[in-house]
């Protein structure tokens, strides 16, 4: 509760001011001083966080190839189009198997965006990507699996830290996220307007 103001809430029950203090906002909730009342109004800290604090990130997370987990790459803020062709953010090798590469020029697409109310960066996986000349969605041949389920056309998942990706069936990679420390995200917190929740 860096940087709490004091401030007037309406009791939920009697309708009157009571004043939230910092104490009251860190417990969760306020007892109302009003004679004749006494109701305990739950408190919901409202807040979010700044979405500039992406600019001063030191990453934003990378993708790890699991048969040989020294080949890493990192992901930007945005559309990571992953794929073999070099108009790819994400330009994996061609790993060959069996004299064949599985994985698509542009195969997949993993969009990392900032979500304001929990603080951490979101990754979405997408199969195929958006064609620059046609603006129109290319899936890939072999198709995308997350978990080892197949991603249906169309469909956008959210990937947890950890979780496995897999391109073409064969090659696989770990996603790890970039997580922003506690510290520098209390600085971005904004604090909303303050509003009780019910009454108990
Ligand atoms: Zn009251």
């Amino acid at each position: 509760m860096s940087g709490f103001k004091t401030t007037l809430i309406n009791c939920q029950q009697c309708g009157r001011r009571i004043m939230v203090r910092a104490a009251d906002a860190e417990r969760g909730s306020i007892t109302c001083s009003h004679v004749g009342c006494g109701a305990v109004n739950v408190l919901q800290s409202a807040f979010h966080y700044d979405e500039n604090i992406v600019l001063g990130l030191a990453g934003f997370g990378q993708l790890t190839y699991l048969d040989n987990t020294k080949t890493t790459y990192p992901l930007r803020f945005g559309v990571n189009v992953i794929g073999t062709s070099d108009s790819c953010a994400v330009q994996v090798s061609r790993f060959v198997h069996n004299g064949r590469c599985f994985i698509s020029r542009r195969h997949s697409t993993l969009t990392v965006t900032f979500d304001k109310w929990t603080g951490q960066l979101r990754y979405q996986l997408q199969d195929g990507a958006v064609d620059s000349t046609t603006q129109t969605r290319q899936y890939s041949l072999n198709g995308t699996l997350l978990k080892d389920t197949l991603l249906q056309k169309t469909e956008i998942i959210d990937v947890a830290d950890g979780e496995v990706i897999t391109l073409g069936g064969l090659d696989r990679f770990r996603l790890t996220h970039y997580s922003i420390a506690p510290a520098m995200l209390n600085t971005y917190k904004v604090e909303l307007a303050f509003n009780p929740d019910r009454t108990q």
